[in-house]
C-alpha cells in the first residue's frame, strides 16, 4: 500500500507504554438517527439504551471468549507484548500508517454519510500494548485481538496483533493490516446505522446459535464495508500489486472453519461468529467489486 507521505487522521491515542490507565474515552454518545441500509428487521429504529454491550474483533484469536472481556478475566500470559516506547502518536511506521488509513476511512465513510444526508461521527482509535480500560467494554486485552467497543465507539488494537497475523495466522502485508483496521471501523459505521444497537438489544431474547448467525452477518456486513473502503483506497491511487491478494489471504486465515480445523481439527458451524473463509472472502469482494453499501445487506440475503 502507497501510505507513506498521507494525510493521517488526528482521531488515535496513542496508549502504547503506558500501564492500565484507566483513563475511559469517549462514553455514551446520542444515537443520531440514520437511513443508511441497516439489518433486517430493524424497524423503528433510534434504539437508545443498550443493554447488553457487545465487543467485535476481527475474530482471528479463536478460543478467546469476547465476553470474558467484560469480567477482565481474559489471561494475559499468552499476549505477545510490543516494544515499550514513550514516543508521541506518528512517530513510528505502524502508527503512522495505521493515521493514513483511518484517515481515508473517514474521508470515505463521510462521503457516504454525507450522500445520505447524514453526518459520520469519527471513531477513535485507541493504541495499545497488553491491557487498557475501555469505556464500558470491561478491559481491553491484546489477546482477544483487535476489537470495536460499542459503548464508547472506540476502536482497540494493540499493534502487536500484526505479529500475530503475520506469524501465526501466514497472513502477512499491510494491506492484510488496513483489512483488518477497515474491517474494525465497518463496526462503527454499524454503530451509527442502527444494526449493532439492534442486535445488542435482541441478545437477551435469542439462543445461543441464533446471536451466533446474526453476529456471523454483523461480521461479514463489516468485511463487505472493509471492501468498500479497499475499492476507495483503490481510487485514491493507495493499491499497489498484491494488496486485494494480502486482504483476501488475510480474510481466507481468520474464517471460523479455518480457525476451528486448525485449533481442534474440526469445525462446528452452529458456532461459527465471524463466518467462514469462503464467506468472508466473497463478502469483502463484494464490496471492493460494488463500492455499494447496499450491497452489503448480508441481513436480507438467501444464502450468507
Ligand atoms: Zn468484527
Amino acid at each position: 500500500m502507497k501510505w507513506q507521505g498521507r494525510k493521517r487522521s488526528s482521531n488515535i491515542e496513542d496508549r502504547r507504554g503506558r500501564r492500565d490507565t484507566g483513563r475511559r474515552t469517549g462514553g455514551s454518545r446520542n444515537m443520531p438517527r440514520l437511513r443508511m441500509p441497516r439489518g433486517a428487521g430493524a424497524k423503528g429504529g433510534g434504539i437508545g439504551i443498550v443493554g447488553i454491550v457487545i465487543i467485535l474483533g476481527i475474530g482471528l484469536l479463536f478460543g478467546v471468549d469476547p465476553m470474558a472481556l467484560l469480567s477482565g478475566n481474559v489471561p494475559v500470559n499468552n499476549a505477545p507484548q510490543t516494544t515499550r516506547s514513550n514516543a508521541p502518536v506518528g512517530n513510528d511506521d505502524l502508527a503512522q500508517f495505521v493515521g493514513v488509513v483511518i484517515q481515508e476511512t473517514e474521508d470515505l465513510w463521510s462521503d457516504v454519510f454525507e450522500q445520505n444526508n447524514l453526518t459520520y461521527d469519527k471513531p477513535t482509535i485507541i493504541l495499545y500494548s497488553g491491557r487498557t480500560s475501555t469505556g464500558g467494554c470491561g478491559t481491553a486485552d491484546s489477546s482477544a485481538g483487535p476489537f470495536y467497543c460499542p459503548a464508547d465507539q472506540n476502536v482497540y488494537i494493540d499493534l502487536s496483533f500484526y505479529d500475530t497475523l503475520r506469524r501465526r495466522f501466514g497472513a502477512p502485508g499491510d494491506f492484510a493490516q488496513a483489512y483488518v483496521l477497515a474491517h474494525e471501523v465497518g463496526h462503527h459505521v454499524q454503530q451509527l446505522t442502527g444494526v449493532l444497537p439492534e442486535f445488542n438489544a435482541a441478545r437477551s431474547r435469542l439462543t445461543q446459535e441464533e446471536q451466533n448467525l446474526w453476529s456471523v452477518k454483523v461480521e461479514l456486513q463489516a468485511d463487505c464495508y472493509a471492501g468498500i473502503w479497499a475499492a476507495y483506497a483503490g481510487k485514491e491511487n493507495l493499491l499497489e500489486r498484491g494488496d486485494i491478494e494480502e486482504a483476501l489471504n488475510a480474510a481466507n486465515a481468520i474464517g471460523d472453519d479455518t480457525l476451528q480445523k486448525q485449533a481442534q481439527g474440526y469445525a462446528v458451524p452452529k458456532t461459527f461468529s465471524h463466518g467462514t473463509s469462503e464467506q468472508r472472502k466473497r463478502w469483502f469482494e463484494r464490496g471492493f467489486s460494488t463500492s455499494n453499501v447496499g450491497q452489503c445487506d448480508t441481513f436480507s440475503v438467501a444464502r450468507l
